[in-house]
């Protein structure tokens, strides 16, 4: 809405007008400098012309006038002339000289165009005229007649009238003298009328350029008053001396050549303005007066100008109807705004009204300190206080005690922003209380401020919002209590969260705040490198089909544990875009954990399976070949014929089978008793030199009849090699040992014995034998595993010795290993604690090396 709507006048377009009246007045001003430059350039060149003309025209009258008394100079010089002159009036009989006379006279007055020509004798008498008429001497004439008989020369009067002829007219005076020995006399004279009409007037009147006010006289000043010759425009024929005419601007035109001013300007005998300029014609008491009207040198210019003005004039009435229709426009547009923003302040006035009154809101007008100074029924409703009580009260009787302290600041906020939001707790008459939310705003009312309160009582939004905000704990503790992680994210490069229950902390380490908008890290970034890719691929995939979707992979822990988790989600959608995924990630790396042993141990469980089949295949041969012998050869005893050197063979069979019987159902029972956990370790002080050279003994004999030789090695002395141990044990698996090695040797040497080394004491066999290649040397150690299959089997054995030897070394505190290379060896070692009984007591002694 226009801000200038809320004013009660019409705007005045002052801005438009004002250029509008600009525009006017310079248009204004240029015409007047214009037409005052041109009047100026006008008249400055009238004045020119006029000055010229003037001087044009007194040569000219100076010229003519020369030129006539030039001509009197011809006759005045003509001797025969005079002659005949002469003859004339002395003659009595003078016809023929009259004749002549008149001749010669008649054709001057054709060629000098002379009105009339007389002849005077030497006394001023007549003697000829022609036209014979014009005899008569006047006044004017008598006088110069007189004046060229006193002194004669040639003479031209002014123009005068006289009644001797009926014209103005100028006398031309020509002396006629008789040259005589030393003189001359006058004979007579010869008077021509020369009318000015003729040739003069003419000459002064014709203005050299197209006019048809301008115009030259010629006049006399004749006492006080002027006499024009030549006949002005408007006069006809004589000499005009106008009546009531002073000739004021003749005079003042004479005047002004004094003072070197070669025009005026005034008002001529005809009432007209005019400009004119005077000059006096040399020997005579002439002036020439060239003038020119005002008015025409004008006219031109006046057409001009009135068309100029007239031009200005509706340029300005454009102007003039071009502001009123701005005005006019600005006004109607100003009403018609006003006017509708009438109406709908009215609609608006009369829905406030109601609004007021009925509104749902509580509405109060309050003044400068706080005052009810108006309430609508909903407030007087709302507190419960009649309305004579209620108006004029304070609004800090309406807080409690509690929230009036606050006010003061709240007072100031609206104060300085106009406008204030304000959530605080009112009481009602009775003393109940109830949270209110306020909007304040400053009104001005007629020039005084007030502050108009519009509230709402909010205690159902309020306990709404006690019951949310208090499931969401609810739900947050539920969340956050949960083995495992609610998140909600975007669907972007990095996964961006939005939301993610505490469970973080304890899946990853991390800290729920930190995935926040990825503050300090992205959920992407804690993804194991190898799965990312497969994890955005399958996510994609499976909300491409509309289904949750429920993946496995790896996150990287705060600690660099890798940890496995199994995430369940679904896209949360815009229209058709997937804009974020909400789930649920649990810890799962237990159960895969517990998985890969399940796969492992089934991996054993079938492999052992194997085992033990091979095993019971094996051991089917293994103990029926003994038993075989035992039966066969005990059969064999009882048959009466047999040499007693034959029964001792058998008997030996019999004992030799029954031994390896026995072997072989041990080592079944010490398996089963070490799986079962029975074998009991009891460790006696064994004295280890005795223990290796004893198992020397043992064996020297097999090893001499297999080829083979036997060595031994002790590392301590007598007295430094007792050691705390089992010594059956020990001997057991030193036997195992020392028996493999003669079963897989065909030639070469066994070395067997031990060494300390730091704390332990380390036993080893050491044979030239087929070895055992890389891939099954771990192998060998475990229960009932041969290298050879049983199929294909060169050597007895039940893939038992090693795995209970490396058995009873660990419960002896030690461990097992093998060092081989097929087909050139096996090197056999254990170790076990070196704890002597002493060296428990004293420390342990310095170790001699000792070999055999
Ligand atoms: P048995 O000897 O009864 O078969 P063992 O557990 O003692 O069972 O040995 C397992 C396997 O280890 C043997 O079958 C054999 O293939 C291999 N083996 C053990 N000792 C040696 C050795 N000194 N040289 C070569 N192979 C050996």
């Amino acid at each position: 809405m226009r801000k200038n709507n809320h004013e009660s006048v019409a705007p005045f377009p002052w801005a438009t007008i004002s250029v509008l009246i600009l525009a006017a007045v310079l248009l204004l001003l240029i015409v007047i400098i214009y037409t005052s430059g041109e009047r100026k350039r006008l008249i400055s060149n009238s004045v020119l012309e006029i000055e010229s003309v003037a001087k044009l025209k007194t040569d000219q009258i100076e010229r003519w006038k020369r030129e006539k008394i030039n001509d009197s100079k011809l006759i005045y010089d003509n001797l025969a002339l005079v002659e005949q002159i002469e003859a004339f009036f002395i003659k009595e009989n003078n016809n023929r000289e009259r004749t002549s006379l008149i001749q010669f006279l008649n054709s001057l007055l054709i060629n000098y165009d002379y009105k009339s020509a007389i002849l005077l004798d030497a006394g001023g008498r007549t003697g000829l005229a022609i036209p014979v008429s014009d005899t008569l001497i006047g006044d004017n004439l008598k006088k110069r007649v007189r004046e060229v008989i006193e002194d004669p020369q040639i003479q031209l009067s002014d123009i005068h009238s006289a009644p001797a002829a009926e014209y103005a007219h100028l006398d031309l005076i020509v002396p006629m003298m008789m040259p005589l020995r030393h003189d001359t006399v006058l004979s007579g004279m010869l008077v021509f009328r020369i009318d000015p009409t003729e040739e003069l007037f003419p000459t002064v009147a014709s203005w050299p350029t197209p006019s048809t006010a301008s115009e030259c006289l010629l006049f006399r000043v004749e006492n006080d008053s002027i006499t024009y010759l030549n006949e002005p425009r408007d006069f006809e024929n004589g000499i005009y001396i106008i009546r009531n005419y002073s000739g004021d601007l003749e005079f003042s035109a004479i005047e002004a050549l004094e003072t070197g001013q070669n025009y005026v300007r005034g008002i001529d005998y005809r009432g007209m303005e005019v400009i004119i300029s005077v000059r006096p014609v040399i020997g005579t008491e002439w002036y020439l007066a060239a003038k020119k009207d005002v008015s025409e040198i004008l006219f031109r210019f006046k057409r001009e100008i009135t068309l100029v003005w007239v031009i200005m004039f509706v340029v300005l009435l454009a102007l003039t109807a071009i502001s009123y229709l701005i005005i006019r426009f600005t006004r109607t547009r100003f009403y018609r705004e006003k006017y509708q923003e009438e109406l709908n302040r009215q609609a608006l006035m009369k829905h406030f009204d109601f609004v007021i009154k009925h509104g749902n809101d509580i509405i109060l007008l309050l003044d400068n300190d706080l005052n009810i100074v108006e309430a609508n029924d909903r407030a007087i409703e709302t507190y419960g206080y009649p309305r004579q009580r209620f108006i004029g009260m304070n609004v800090t009787e309406l807080r409690t005690p509690e929230s009036v302290p606050l006010l003061s600041k709240q007072l100031q906020e609206i104060n300085k922003q106009g406008s204030s939001y304000i959530e605080t707790i009112h009481k009602r008459s009775d003393g109940t209380t109830f949270p209110i939310e306020i909007s304040v705003r400053t009104v001005e009312v007629e020039g005084t401020q007030y502050y108009q309160s519009i509230g709402r009582d909010i205690t159902e939004r309020k306990n709404v919002e006690k019951e949310m905000s208090e499931s969401n704990k609810k739900l947050n503790t539920i969340i956050n209590n949960l083995r495992g992680v609610v998140f909600l994210c975007k669907d972007d490069q990095e996964w961006t969260m939005k939301y993610i229950s505490d469970g973080i902390y304890e899946l990853a380490g991390y800290l729920p705040n930190e995935f926040i908008d990825n503050k300090i890290r992205s959920f992407n970034s804690i993804i194991d490198p190898d799965d990312q890719i497969r994890v955005r691929d399958e996510i994609h995939k499976t909300l491409s089909t509309g289904y949750l979707y429920s993946i496995e992979y790896r996150i990287i822990t705060s600690a660099d544990n890798i940890r496995w988790v199994w995430e369940r989600g679904r896209g949360y959608y815009e229209g058709d875009k997937l804009v974020a995924l909400e789930g649920f990630i649990s810890d799962i790396t237990d159960r895969k954990r517990i998985e890969e042993e399940l796969i492992k141990s089934k991996d054993k469980a079938e492999q052992s399976d194997k085992l033990k089949t091979a095993f019971l295949h094996n051991i089917s041969h293994e103990i029926r070949t003994p038993m075989n012998a035992i039966i066969g050869f005990t059969t064999l005893l009882d048959s009466p014929d047999i040499t007693d050197e034959t029964r001792k063979q058998y008997i030996d069979i019999i004992y030799q089978s029954s031994n390896q019987l026995l072997s072989i159902i041990t080592d079944i029972v010490d398996i089963s008793n070490i799986e079962t956990g029975l074998v009991k370790i009891s460790r006696n002080e064994v004295n280890l030199n005795n223990l290796i050279r004893n198992l020397y003994e043992q064996y020297r004999l097999r090893a001499y009849q297999q080829s083979l030789k036997l060595f031994y090695t002790t590392h301590l002395d007598n007295t430094e090699s007792n050691v705390l141990t089992d010594e059956t044990k020990v001997i057991q698996v030193m036997s195992n040992l020392i028996n493999n090695s003669l079963k897989f040797t065909q030639k070469g040497s066994i070395e067997f014995g031990y060494v300390l080394r730091g704390e332990t004491i380390e036993f080893f066999v050491a044979d030239t034998g087929i070895g055992i290649e890389q891939e099954n040397q771990d192998k060998v150690f475990e229960r009932f595993y041969q290298v050879e299959s049983p199929n294909s089997k060169q050597f007895s054995g039940t893939g038992l010795g090693l795995s209970i030897s490396k058995a009873y070394v660990e419960l002896l505190g030690g461990s097992m290993w093998l060092m081989s290379k097929k087909g050139e060896g096996s090197l056999f070692c254990f170790s076990i604690p070196y704890s002597t009984a002493k060296s428990a007591e004293k420390g342990k002694g310095v170790p001699k090396k000792k070999k055999n």
